[in-house]
């Protein structure tokens, strides 16, 4: 649970935007038959032991891939964010 708290302080501070990541799915293969399916970020950091639909196996979610992944998300909300405000602040390109 230490991970996983962790995990959420990290967004602690962030702009209301990126908290819909966790409301975002993210695409999941089960290691046993590769099924792909989809889960909810905010399912998944808090239940990382998921079941395959397509063969009930249980399926952990690497936290620490879900993280990084986050944090490229994270990364490319704020650049967008920046191309966003460097729009809007009036500066006018021909
Ligand atoms: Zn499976």
């Amino acid at each position: 649970m230490k991970l996983i708290s962790g995990t959420s302080a990290s967004f602690t501070g962030a702009p209301p935007l990126l908290l819909n990541l966790e409301k975002e799915k993210i695409t999941i293969r089960c290691s046993h038959c590769q099924m792909e399916f989809d889960e909810t970020i905010s399912w998944v950091i808090y239940e990382p032991k998921l079941f395959c639909p397509g063969c009930n196996e249980g399926v952990t979610v690497d936290l620490l891939e879900l993280h990084n992944m986050l944090e490229s998300a994270r990364k490319q909300t704020g650049n967008l964010l920046k191309k966003l405000a460097d729009r809007s602040s009036g500066k006018r390109s021909a």
